[in-house]
């Protein structure tokens, strides 16, 4: 499978890992757009939201996220969790991820 995150997720490229656990590994995005910018993937490899059958990988995602967010201490100030579907949402990994970003204050609505 020639996928950039699967690729990560295997640690056959590498990664500025953040957090990990059986199901998910979280890392500093290469091509930061905030002071704090995090992917957050499940091991398993699911090319978009759409493709999802398993939602319990939600539960494992969110999860993780929650845990990362208050060791960073970035839970008080707040954050960014953002996930792109596809051509109008910006996708460019075909590998779900959500994005945590933070470390300043975040416009509304997106561009
Ligand atoms: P998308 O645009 O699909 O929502 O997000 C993909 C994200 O993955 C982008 O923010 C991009 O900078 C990041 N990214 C792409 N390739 C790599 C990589 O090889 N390593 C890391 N750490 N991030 C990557
Ligand atoms: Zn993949």
């Amino acid at each position: 499978m020639d996928c950039i995150f699967c690729k990560i997720a295997t640690k056959e490229i590498k990664s500025s890992i953040v957090y990990e656990d059986e199901f998910v590994l979280a890392f500093n995005d290469i091509n930061p757009q905030a002071p704090i910018h995090i992917v957050v993937i499940p091991k398993e490899h699911i090319a978009t939201l759409n493709d999802v059958i398993d939602f319990g990988i939600y539960e494992k995602i969110f999860k993780a996220i929650n845990k990362i967010v208050k060791e960073l201490k970035i839970d008080k100030d707040g954050y960014r969790v953002v996930a792109n579907c596809n051509r109008n949402g910006g996708q460019t990994v075909f590998h779900i991820h959500f994005h945590i970003l933070a470390g300043r204050y975040m416009e509304w609505p997106p561009g």
